[in-house]
């Protein structure tokens, strides 16, 4: 298919630079689909999420190994309180023991102690476990809460790096923006139309003519076909018979 290049619109520019306006115009659309990409793939962004992740991490692990830390102290507690009463108890009765003197009963007063003496070891291994469970959640707690700054100021900085290079990226991309909008004004409206749609379809809608091959698909025109695209009128842009992309020649 042949297009015109003149609307009588727009444009006084002459058929040769429209077709090279128009692979600006191309070269532009192109730069901000790369720039665009690039925003949306940043290492920034993968190192700024990385570093999100290990500080909810971090505040995961402290909240459980503080969560440790308080319950052990309440079996301790705990332990130390049923501690007391089993004392007080033991106390009673080897008081009771030396006021006994039936055999049985002393034997069954004895046999009631020593049941307490158990009681009593196994509630302080079992403090004593919860100590030591204890001392190392607190410990280990204590060495994350020395990296929490330096673990704040990383995601601080890299929030910010992010933030740097986002903004840079949209600056190119608006003044990428204002370029396109001039190019646009001074190309006949109905060719960026058709430019549009080609784009739309195959984001790259104009591509030079080298030889007999079109740099949009790199395929070979036959030379009946490179001699029609050469002897169109100046006036008229062809499009490529292989891809549908706009030849500029
Ligand atoms: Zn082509």
């Amino acid at each position: 298919m042949l297009f015109p290049v003149s609307d009588n619109e727009t444009s006084n520019a002459s058929p040769e630079s429209t077709g090279q306006l128009l692979l600006q115009l191309q070269g532009i659309d192109t730069a901000s689909d790369q720039a665009r990409h690039r925003k949306s793939n940043l290492e920034e962004r993968d190192k700024l999420n990385a570093l999100a992740k290990s500080v909810i991490e971090w505040e995961r692990r402290c909240n459980e190994l503080a969560g440790q830390i308080a319950s052990a102290e309440q079996l301790v507690a705990a332990a130390e309180h049923q501690s007391q009463e089993i004392d007080a108890k033991r106390d009673r009765l080897r008081k009771q023991m030396k006021t006994v003197i039936a055999p049985r009963e002393a034997e069954a007063l004895q046999h009631e102690i020593e049941t307490l003496d158990e009681q009593r070891s196994a509630l302080d291994e079992e403090a004593l476990v919860k100590m030591d469970e204890q001392s190392s959640a607190e410990s280990e707690l204590s060495s994350l809460k020395d990296r929490e700054s330096e673990l704040r100021a990383q995601a601080t900085a890299a929030t910010s790096a992010l933030a740097e290079v986002e903004s840079s990226i949209d600056a190119g991309l608006l003044d990428l923006a204002s370029t396109r909008e001039q190019l646009i004004a001074s190309l006949p409206s109905a060719l960026v139309h058709r430019y549009e749609q080609v784009r739309a379809k195959l984001g790259v809608a104009a591509a030079m003519l080298t030889g007999s091959k079109c740099e949009g698909c790199h395929l070979d025109l036959s030379p009946a076909e490179v001699d029609e695209v050469r002897r169109a009128p100046a006036d008229v842009l062809p499009d490529c018979p292989q891809c549908g992309r706009l030849l500029v020649r």
